[in-house]
């Protein structure tokens, strides 16, 4: 019986644009799949562009969201699974040159692809697949990838790295931590003894090749998680790099008043969305801080109402819509009625 394509299971690539600073580079980052999603599931994209805006790369640059998703986990069916999404990841790499192609600046004049974990499966396909010389394609950088250097049929190890590397005008950086757990889990799933790039440096020497140890710092449980410390990773990758100051740094937090789920401008006062509390999320240690703390007073006027109040601002009650001005003394809240 032959397979009835069912439109769920299609990968189905969108390029998401993130930010443009004006220089003339592009840079694509690539995600990989997720333990945690239902199988064929889209990762959530809000999440990687908060991620990426923290490290402020300079150029265009681009997020490329896929149906990557990894399934529950359950013993009986991660294998079948696992094998459904590397073949995705495959299918993508197949057509990443077509997918770039779609850049509104096509070709870029200098682009960088990056991708974690089978992200990085979906550049090697992608190198291996097309010539990329005429792409402008200048480096590429795999974080935890989770491919081998003897995965594609005809390649030996250092076949692989001569074909990757001839690909790129500049350098293929392989970022690897020896305690990567979740690409030895791959090997375990696939029941096979192929260890993953990034598990190791490479294993073929070229100066176009250029490895760097991310083992032990990666501070999550299975060392892999390139993406959350993406702006750390970067500052090793590209030790001095310019920061692009153009790029509004996001973030996704809980609202420390509403604890609505938002998403913010970090670093900067900022209104919650749900609730229209001033606060300003601050990077440098992942907390909410705000200079008045919000209190909620009753309407002086219909006494049913409530009236949260922050900075000194004339507020309405929403019941009996009286307006009043609000200030501070100390702690205390003091008001005055304001005519209509
Ligand atoms: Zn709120
Ligand atoms: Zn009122």
């Amino acid at each position: 019986m032959d397979r009835v394509p069912h439109r769920l299971q299609d990968i189905d690539p969108i390029l998401y644009f993130l930010n443009d600073d004006g220089l003339p580079t592009t840079t694509v980052v690539i995600h990989g799949a997720n333990f945690d999603h239902f199988f064929a599931n889209r990762p959530d994209p809000d999440e990687y562009c908060c991620l990426i805006s923290r490290a402020q790369l300079t150029g265009r640059v681009y997020l490329l969201s896929w149906r990557s998703g990894f399934g529950t986990y359950n013993p009986v069916r991660a294998i079948g699974n696992f094998l459904s999404i590397e073949d995705n990841a495959h299918r993508l790499g197949k057509s990443l040159k077509a997918v770039i192609s779609k850049l509104p600046w096509s070709p870029p004049k200098r682009l960088t692809l990056i991708g974690h974990s089978l992200g990085a499966h979906v550049i090697t396909s992608a190198l291996l697949e097309h010539e990329w010389h005429d792409t402008g394609l200048y480096d590429v950088i795999l974080l935890g990838a989770a491919i081998g250097e003897e995965d594609y049929e005809e390649y030996t190890g250092r076949k692989f790295w001569r074909r990757c590397a001839s690909q790129v005008r500049h350098r293929i950086i392989n970022c690897y931590s020896g305690y990567d757990t979740q690409l030895w889990r791959r090997s375990f799933l696939r029941r096979d003894q192929l260890e993953c790039i990034g598990r190791a440096r490479a294993s073929h020497l070229s100066s176009k090749i250029h490895n760097i140890s991310f083992t032990g710092t990666l501070s999550d449980r299975w060392d892999h998680d390139y993406l959350t410390w993406f702006d750390r990773v970067m500052n090793r990758v590209y030790p001095n790099r310019t920061r692009s100051t153009a790029y509004q740094v996001e973030a996704l937090c809980d609202c420390p008043w509403c604890e609505d789920y938002v998403m913010v401008n970090a670093n900067e006062d900022v209104e919650c969305p749900s609730c229209n509390i001033t606060f300003e999320y601050r990077t440098k240690d992942d907390q909410c801080y705000w200079r008045y703390e919000p209190q909620e007073i009753e309407c002086p006027r219909c006494e049913i109402g409530t009236i949260v109040v922050q900075a000194p601002a004339v507020e309405q009650c929403s019941r009996c819509r009286k307006g009043f001005e609000f200030d501070r003394r100390g702690s205390e809240v003091v008001y005055s009625e304001v005519a209509r």
